[in-house]
């Protein structure tokens, strides 16, 4: 049996009758960027995610750099972030020329731990960016609360958690921007890149819009330096479609987790994931904690056709690029522990159940 970490194709097969006919129009009005399917996903992940309004842009990265530029962070500010992330997190404050200063995790979640945030705020911080990682919220209220205290702005990088709630706020309605991703792996994806903003605030919907195309207020005439940050209509347009989706495919990721959870139940050579109260998770990834052998165990299943991945194996203050901020090893240990214990199995909604007991079965055979 074959059991691959994503398998878009059979997604793709429950839908294609949907995908196609909105795919050949685009093709046929010829209006590639900025076409009328890109209004009509912003207002569809908007209401979606309960926000005021939402900005097509190009990726989840340029979501993130996008956000930051508006808030008019830069030089001297910093931005407080969690090292346990993809890199996009903590790439986009370094190009605005902010620093990133980083905030160790919670053990159980994986996410920032808003004790840690309140410990590294200065008099220069400008902003936190929560990660709402592998499909669960972040601890929003003590993130908000702090912020408000400080008068900061909150970037949420929904990223990975696009219909995830925490007290029923879905991600991205809580803080000054929400992030989003249509990257292939992420829970809705796109036909390539793609990403979208979502905020409570039309003025700044306004300026997210400007910034995405070079800061111009009318033809040629531009008030702040943005940059192409451009949603495509194809795109747009595949995800009108899958959006309607989402929650059927999030549904059933979350009954993949609980089979996974019920078979592993009692096994104590791994950690199974926590979903705190509160948190409805949409479950982006499956991450299982192995303290021991993980390496080991990721070849195993490799060498049964069992594929699976390590988010993520080196923390964002141990980079090479990130070097200049003087961080060491020991500096964050709980993020560096799950980068050496973490392993993400296949979660994808169409797994079978006969797959997820294959990788269940043949993960506790090595581990036993
Ligand atoms: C995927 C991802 C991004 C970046 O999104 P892209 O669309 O790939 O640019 C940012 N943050 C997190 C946590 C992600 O998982």
């Amino acid at each position: 049996m074959k059991v691959p970490l994503l398998d878009l194709k059979a997604q793709y097969a429950t839908i294609k009758d949907e995908i196609l006919p909105v795919v050949l129009a685009v093709m046929d009005s010829q209006w590639f960027i900025h076409g009328p399917s890109v209004k009509e996903l912003e207002k569809l992940i908007a209401s979606y995610s309960g926000c005021a309004a939402g900005v097509g842009v190009s990726s989840g990265t340029d979501a993130l750099l996008c956000s930051l530029m508006a808030l008019g962070v830069g030089p001297g500010d910093e931005v407080i972030t969690t090292p346990f992330t993809f890199f996009a997190t903590v790439g986009s404050i370094w190009r605005t020329g902010a620093k990133p200063v980083f905030a160790d995790i919670e053990p159980d979640t994986f996410n920032i731990d808003p004790a840690k945030i309140t410990a590294a705020v200065t008099d220069k911080t400008k902003a936190i960016i929560p990660v709402h990682l592998f499909g669960q919220m972040a601890r929003m209220d003590p993130i908000m609360a702090l912020a408000d205290a400080h008068g900061l702005a909150v970037v949420e990088d929904a990223a990975q958690s696009i219909g995830a709630t925490h007290k029923g706020l879905k991600a991205g309605s809580i803080g000054t921007t929400g992030c989003f991703s249509f990257y292939p792996s992420k829970n809705l994806s796109g036909l390539g890149d793609g990403g979208m903003i979502v905020t409570q605030s039309e003025a700044l919907a306004k300026q997210l819009a400007t910034l995405r195309n070079h800061g111009q207020t009318s033809t040629y005439k531009h008030k702040w330096v943005g940059g192409n940050f451009r949603l495509d209509s194809l795109s747009a347009a595949a995800l009108v479609v899958k959006l309607a989706h989402l929650d059927e495919w999030s549904a059933k990721r979350r009954a993949n987790a609980a089979r996974y959870d019920k078979l592993f139940a009692g096994f104590d050579a791994i950690r199974t994931p926590t979903v705190r109260q509160g948190n409805v998770s949409v479950h982006n990834q499956y991450v299982i904690r192995v303290p021991q052998r993980r390496d080991e165990l990721k070849d195993f299943l490799t060498s049964h056709d069992i594929h699976t991945a390590v988010y993520y194996p080196l923390c964002l203050h141990e980079q090479e690029c990130f070097a200049s901020l003087g961080y060491k090893r020991g500096d964050f240990p709980i993020s560096e522990q799950a980068a050496d214990e973490v392993l993400a199995l296949p979660i994808y909604p169409e797994l079978t159940d006969e797959q997820i007991k294959f990788v269940a079965d043949k993960t506790m055979e090595f581990l036993a």
